[in-house]
């Protein structure tokens, strides 16, 4: 008997309502993307929900039909055109497959909080599309990001939704992996997939939806022991991504069973109980940004790791904040390392001059009016590089990082010190040590690390790091969600509404 034929591919995208750029075309084809062939050379050996979906077809004996991935960097949200011509090359892919033999079914990794100028809930849109071409019977089966915020919709248009465990997310991979074996027991054993959905009307920070600290370590440990029950397929818990100001923002827990509904729509209760029992946890209170440049000057030892918050692309922001590189050399910050600064209109002339130059120049604050005021600096180009790097560490491992033409700045403090920078031409969240030493910084030897970054940093830099704190720098990713201006939420929610009452 032949082989079984799986589909594999997906779109994937992180969109911040807030952001003023939207994300084009050019976003995804330069960031993550993979057709045909290209998706196996570009995602094999990698710690990627692709990574595991391939391992897992390997394992099973499937025959694997690659059609595309494509993941962009989180920005504004996604243009017509580019979801139109992502999923027209997604759904070709699956016409060509079927074309050529009968499919068993489909893994598409997915986020869950990508809204397209053509529709708020872009994952369903994809899914709608494809739907249309395997039909309504196939088993599509679909991970998850833990930010995506998740609709009915998306429920029902896939066989099984299964989100990451992790924040930072460490695990793709594993989610991936544990997808691709469900399907081979969906068509081999006959395994049948029912879900529950349960939306908790709570706005999460993000800093408090860090897995391995309370609130949420709670959470994913009783979503662990729901998992354990006999029957039971699949819990996923997604915090959500609050910057998206379209209805469907929040919490919400999935549970899938072999077909039990009951069972199902009882897990997902009893774990949307736990968290709403909590929501007061998920505040967040950061350090304001003088308090938190001194305390990390005055530390008998390094690295201290200052979190730029406010200014974390990973959250769709432009990453050229400048709130807390001014505080770092108004204050006499020295030994200080911050990255990424981005840039383009820095790196270039940086490049230019040469590694041992000096120069003077308008640094960040350039895309908006959220993230401070360009500064004038003066310092020495310490290195220049083309900014691609693979990352090593516990996150995206194997994958590689395209930074585009990237400087080091050494900047003179206003008031003494030094603080280096690295200033690149692509945006990017420092979620690897390779951002400071593909750049010629040890991190290690530096008193100070200032990242962009809201909680993907601590995956790397919590083993080196002596201390970490959390700063209050304004920007589109700040935890005070009140400075923003909601109209589309469905409101009760909390922490807006803190009076509301709610149950399952
Ligand atoms: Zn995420």
């Amino acid at each position: 008997m032949a082989p079984m034929r799986v589909a594999i591919g997906g779109i994937s995208h992180e969109s911040s309502t807030f952001a003023t750029v939207p994300t084009t075309l050019v976003d995804f084809e330069r960031r993550h993307y993979a057709e045909g062939d290209k998706l196996l050379t570009t995602f094999a050996d990698t710690r990627t929900g692709i990574g595991g979906f391939l391992a897992a077809a390997a394992e099973a004996d499937f025959t694997v039909v690659p059609t595309l991935f494509a993941a962009a960097m989180p920005g504004g949200p996604v243009t017509a055109e580019a979801t139109r011509a992502l999923v027209d090359r997604l759904t070709a892919g699956l016409r060509v497959a079927q074309a050529e033999g009968p499919l068993a079914g489909v893994l598409l990794d997915l986020h869950g909080a990508m809204v397209s100028e053509l529709d708020d809930d872009g994952e369903s849109f994809i899914l709608r599309a494809v739907r249309a071409v395997v039909g309504a019977d196939l088993p599509v089966l679909v991970e998850l990001d833990l930010h995506g915020n998740v609709t009915p919709e998306m429920i029902d248009l896939a066989t099984v939704t299964m989100a990451y465990d992790e924040y930072p997310h460490t695990d793709p991979y594993e989610r991936g992996h544990e997808l691709g074996l469900l399907l081979a027991r969906i068509v081999r054993e006959g395994v049948r997939p029912t879900t529950a959905l349960v939306r908790i009307p709570l706005l999460a920070g993000l800093q408090r939806q860090y897995t391995h600290a309370e609130p949420m370590l709670g959470v994913k440990r009783l979503a662990h022991e729901l998992e354990a029950e006999p029957g039971v397929l699949a819990v996923s818990y997604l915090p959500g991504f609050a910057w998206a100001d379209i209805p469907p923002t929040g919490f919400s827990v999935i549970a899938t069973t072999d077909g039990d509904p009951a069972q199902a729509r009882q897990i997902a209760d009893r774990l949307a109980r736990f968290v709403w029992e909590r929501r007061g946890e998920f505040v967040v209170r950061p350090l304001p940004v003088e308090e938190a440049v001194r305390l990390a000057m005055a530390a008998p030892a390094g690295p201290i790791v200052l979190a730029d918050i406010g200014d974390n692309p990973g959250g769709g922001t432009p990453a050229d904040g400048t709130v807390l590189l001014d505080a770092l050399l108004r204050l006499g910050a020295t030994r200080a390392a911050l990255a990424p600064l981005n840039d383009p209109e820095a790196a270039s002339p940086a490049q230019a001059s040469g590694e041992g130059s000096r120069l003077t120049l308008r640094l960040g604050g350039k895309t908006d009016r959220f993230h401070g005021q360009p500064l004038t600096v003066s310092g020495r180009v310490v290195r220049v590089t083309d900014g691609r790097f693979v990352h090593t560490g516990p996150m995206s491992t194997g994958v590689v990082i395209d930074l585009g033409p990237t400087a080091v700045l050494a900047l003179e403090g206003w008031a003494g010190g030094e603080v280096e920078v690295v200033v690149t031409t692509h945006r990017y969240q420092p979620t690897d040590l390779g951002i400071f030493r593909t750049q010629g910084i040890e991190p290690t030897d530096r008193q100070i690390l200032a990242v962009k970054s809201s909680v993907h940093y601590r995956a790397a830099f919590t083993p080196i790091a002596k201390q970490i704190i959390e700063v209050d720098t304004p920007g589109l990713t700040s935890p005070h969600l009140d400075g923003l201006e909601f109209r589309h939420l469905t409101r009760p929610i909390y922490p807006f509404d803190p009076d509301m009452t709610w149950h399952p």
